[in-house]
């Protein structure tokens, strides 16, 4: 049995720590007391995630969880950079949308963004040769490293094709896929052949293509998740047009107008839109259709609704064409295919800044450390208002400013939290 279609996984990321800084002295012949010279740690490689155009199913998630980026190598005496660590590139198929697992928010939709940094690595910290001062010649401190980012995601295959088939299993939609396109699905007269969505491109005529998504059946209950289809429908999420089929030869005995308002109802339920999409019905298989009545019937229905009706031989390839020139020309009104936005905010950690930090008094600086602080500086955006003030709320907090107060820092002094450093004002 082939392996079932994987459209969705969780994995953990961790981009590389930084590497600490080192503390050294120039040593050399003659020179009796030489410089600081430690060099800086390397940066941490960071959790990358790239298209490849060639990959159509989340299958490589199945059993590897957990990615983790290279760590920076500690810096060396002699000016000695340690080495940075390597960056950990994920592969994913075009069309993966990547989620916050707790929150469910969106953190980028891998369709137009080729390469998206998920995670990243923790900068280095300074070796003592960047602590050298006229009135500090002898630093004996270097920084540690901040760690890297490590995050939760899902990952979420979201197909990108022009116009989804739907309707109920064994209609013709992998039948009609076949004969309008290159694509090869499994076609055979029982339900629920089709187990991976398949892909075509529809060209219509010169400069005039598409690509049509032959999704599995949807079943009566698929979107409560009662059956295969609910997963499924994911895959036409994106999709800028619907065709729906419908079987109205009767040989099954079904009736036409049940089923189209069943699938309907599914696509409501779903709960995404699916069901305001612009929509064709076809009904097919009206080759072997014994009277016209369920056929006529569904025509009259849908039309009332607005929609156009076509009547189709998806096995004979009779009025094919023709749907497929009316698909194109309603391709032309219609927006482009949906690129989800994204919409994770990044929040700083919540912290417990009541743990002690570490406080070494040089000369005029004051070196501040600790677990939290570390944490809090590898995952806070400088470069973000919002997240400045968090920080500033959080140091605040731990009462750091009154133990410096105690201490006997004075205004001009400096502050150096790992890579940040400030003048102390009171
Ligand atoms: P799907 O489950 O909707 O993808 O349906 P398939 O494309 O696999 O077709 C189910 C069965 O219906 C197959 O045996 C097809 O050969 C048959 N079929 C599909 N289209 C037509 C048609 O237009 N006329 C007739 N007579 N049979 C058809
Ligand atoms: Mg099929």
């Amino acid at each position: 049995m082939a392996a079932p279609f994987v459209d969705t996984a969780r994995i953990t990321v961790k981009a590389g720590n930084g590497g600490n800084g080192a503390v050294a002295f120039h040593r050399e012949k003659y020179v009796a007391a030489g410089g600081p010279d430690g060099g800086d740690g390397g940066r941490g490689g960071s959790v990358i995630l790239e298209i490849n155009p060639h990959m159509s199913t989340l299958m490589d998630f199945r059993y590897k969880r957990k990615y983790v980026a290279g760590n920076g190598m500690d810096g060396q005496g002699k000016r000695c950079s340690g080495k940075d660590g390597e960056d950990l590139v994920i592969k994913v198929p075009k069309g993966t949308v990547v989620r916050d697992a707790e929150t469910q928010e969106i953190i980028c939709d891998m369709s137009e963004t080729d390469r998206f940094v998920l995670a990243r690595g923790g900068n280095g910290g300074w070796g003592n040769k960047h602590f050298a001062t006229p009135t500090r010649q002898v630093p004996r401190f270097a920084k540690a490293g901040l760690p890297g980012q490590e995050r939760q995601v899902i990952l979420e295959l979201k197909l990108l094709a022009d116009v989804g088939l739907v309707g109920f299993p064994n209609v013709g939609k992998s039948t009609l896929l076949s004969v309008v396109s290159k694509a090869r699905p499994k076609i055979a007269n029982y339900h629920f052949t089709t187990l991976f969505p398949n892909l075509g491109v529809v060209y219509v005529e010169e400069g005039v293509s598409f690509v049509l998504a032959d999704i599995p059946g949807i079943i009566e209950g698929a979107a409560e998740g009662a059956g295969l289809g609910h997963d499924f429908l994911r895959h036409i999420d994106r999709c800028r047009l619907l065709i729906h089929v419908v079987d109205v030869s009767g040989s099954e005995g079904r009736d036409p107008v049940a089923d189209f308002e069943a699938i309907q109802a599914e696509l409501k339920e779903y709960g995404s839109g699916l069901e305001d999409r612009p929509m064709l019905v076809a009904g097919n298989k009206v080759d072997i259709a014994a009277d016209r009545s369920g056929l006529e019937a569904l025509k009259a229905h849908v039309e009332a609704l607005g929609m156009p009706f076509y009547e189709i031989s998806a096995a004979a390839q009779m009025g094919t064409r023709e749907l497929m020139l009316a698909a194109a020309r309603q391709l032309e009104h219609l927006p482009p295919i949906t690129v989800y936005e994204p919409t994770y905010v990044e929040r700083p950690p919540e912290v417990d800044t009541s743990q002690p930090l570490n406080i070494i008094h040089e000369d005029d600086t004051w070196i501040v450390e600790g677990p939290w602080l570390q944490r809090l500086m590898a995952n806070v955006n400088f470069g973000d208002y919002e997240s400045r003030n968090w920080f500033d709320k959080m140091l605040r907090q731990s009462g750091l400013f009154d133990r410096l107060e105690e201490m006997g820092i004075k205004d001009g002094d400096i502050v150096s939290l790992y890579n940040l450093e400030f003048e102390y004002q009171r």
